[in-house]
């Protein structure tokens, strides 16, 4: 039906608005008049019940009813009438209808129940209420208190506040709708301009903020909005970079096997050269697989669900030295695997394994020939820990905020047989944050690096 927020708002406000008058208007004030009727009837009938009980013994004796009834009469405002029991008048107040035979609706009923009677007339400028009364004398009809007075007053009492309320309901609806449509807009605005953004995203347009701030719902709402759109940028610039590194990564061997292959092909070389040449072009597509495989370990772990089960880390260290043991005899490291006994984490036990040999094979990596290697894990309260410590080549301080960046290496010189890709670290930090770990790095040039896993 509305096709704009602010007006559904305002229509339903309205609507809302509107009922509430209404019912206050119609209902109420209808309630408040029938009180008002109400007291003024119990006012009327209990006096004309007093005065039917004081001149009951009378009412056969004209003269004292006369003096009796002028005599209570006087103090009530409006007319009273004395009926014998064949409805003829024996007193009026005004005289008038002495004499005359009244059979009206009221007196009627009255006498046919036994019991008290109302009733409601319209003059030209008035509002008459009408009460009648039986006079009993053991429980026998002997006659009828007849009152009748206006009622006009109450009448344009209520009217007079029907006409206030009506007169402040009309002020406030105008108030409430002016309020609504102010609301509604102060509503619609900023949607509006979140779905533009939105739109803006959907078209491309990543990191596209939106201007609204406000402490309420809808400011938190654009305060997610532009963080999300942020982090969108932010993801898709990291792609495009990923996919320029890669390209890079892949082009460099592949440029070396292309030139190592031309010059083979160009030139008149011996079988040493060829063997030479064929050996460099193998350890390039070494490195070129050692990349693809890395790259792939970086796509499975984007999609592959982390399965947590208890792991003794003692006996998982000692498994790893087996594989690692070649590579610390080449150059001749020694590793001393001081984790307490009995100390269990509860991680992914292939993600964390891969963790820890990528640390010790860094360890062996990056290390001098005859160096030390230490794996400790330690538990302080609920507090473990898993810590790799060489005593290698160290890093400098302004390099370490970067090193668990995707290939990121540091001076590529100094590694130039170490076949690294500058992915290994990036993996470790990606696992570790998975278990909803930290990761910390302390590090000296020429010193020695240690490598620290805080475990919750
Ligand atoms: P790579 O595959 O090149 O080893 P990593 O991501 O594992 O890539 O490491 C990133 C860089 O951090 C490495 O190039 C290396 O220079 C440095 N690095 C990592 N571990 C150590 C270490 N234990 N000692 C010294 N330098 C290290």
């Amino acid at each position: 039906m509305f096709r704009k927020l602010s007006l559904k708002m305002t229509f339903l406000y309205g609507i809302i608005i509107m009922i509430t008058i209404v019912y206050i208007d119609f209902f109420l004030i209808m309630k408040y008049e029938d009180s008002q009727f109400y007291k003024n009837e119990l006012e009327y009938l209990t006096y004309a019940n007093i005065f039917g009980k004081i001149i009951k013994d009378d009412i056969s004796n004209v003269s004292s009813l006369i003096s009796k009834t002028e005599q209570y009469g006087e103090g009530i405002d409006g007319r009273i009438l004395v009926l014998d029991n064949g409805g003829m008048v024996i007193f009026d107040k005004y005289r008038s209808f002495v004499g005359v035979n009244l059979l009206n609706k009221e007196i009627k009923k009255s006498f046919e129940s036994k019991n008290e009677a109302r009733g409601y007339y319209k003059t030209d400028d008035e509002y008459i209420m009408m009460i009648t009364t039986p006079v009993l004398q053991v429980n026998e009809v002997v006659g009828m208190v007849l009152i009748s007075t206006s009622v006009t007053h109450i009448k344009e009492d209520v009217e007079n506040l029907r006409n206030q309320v009506i007169g402040i309901s009309s002020i406030a609806v105008v108030i409430a709708i002016i309020l609504s449509i102010i609301t509604g807009s102060q509503i619609s605005k900023p949607v509006r301009k979140l779905t533009s953004a939105s739109q803006s995203i959907q078209k491309g347009i990543l990191n596209t903020k939106v201007d609204i701030s406000r402490k309420d719902e809808i400011g938190k709402l654009a305060l997610t909005f532009n963080k999300m759109s942020e982090e969108l940028y932010k993801l898709d610039k990291n792609r495009r970079m990923f996919i320029s590194d890669v390209s890079h990564e892949l082009k460099t061997p592949l440029a070396s096997i292309k030139a190592l292959i031309e010059s083979l092909i160009n030139g008149n070389n011996d079988i040493d050269t060829y063997n030479e040449y064929l050996k460099d072009v193998n350890n390039e597509i070494d490195r070129l697989a050692n990349l693809v495989k890395s790259l792939l370990t970086v796509a499975r772990l984007e999609e592959v669900k982390i399965n947590k089960e208890p792991i003794e880390l003692h006996n998982e260290i000692q498994s790893i030295l087996k594989i690692v043991n070649p590579l610390l005899k080449e150059k001749n490291i020694n590793l001393i695997n001081n984790c307490e006994k009995d100390i269990d984490i509860f991680g992914d036990k292939g993600k964390v394994r891969e963790v820890l040999i990528n640390l010790i094979d860094n360890a062996i990596k990056y290390n001098k020939c005859n160096g030390n290697i230490e794996v400790s894990c330690t538990q302080r309260m609920w507090k473990k820990s898993i810590r790799v410590k060489d005593n290698g080549i160290g890093m400098s301080e302004k390099e370490l905020p970067f090193i668990f960046d995707n290939f990121y290496r540091i001076d590529k010189s100094r590694q130039s047989d170490s076949g690294g890709s500058g992915i290994g670290l990036f993996i470790v930090k990606r696992i570790v944050e998975l278990h909803g770990w930290s990761i910390r790095v302390n590090s000296k040039l020429g010193e020695g690096t240690e490598f620290i896993i805080d475990v919750k």
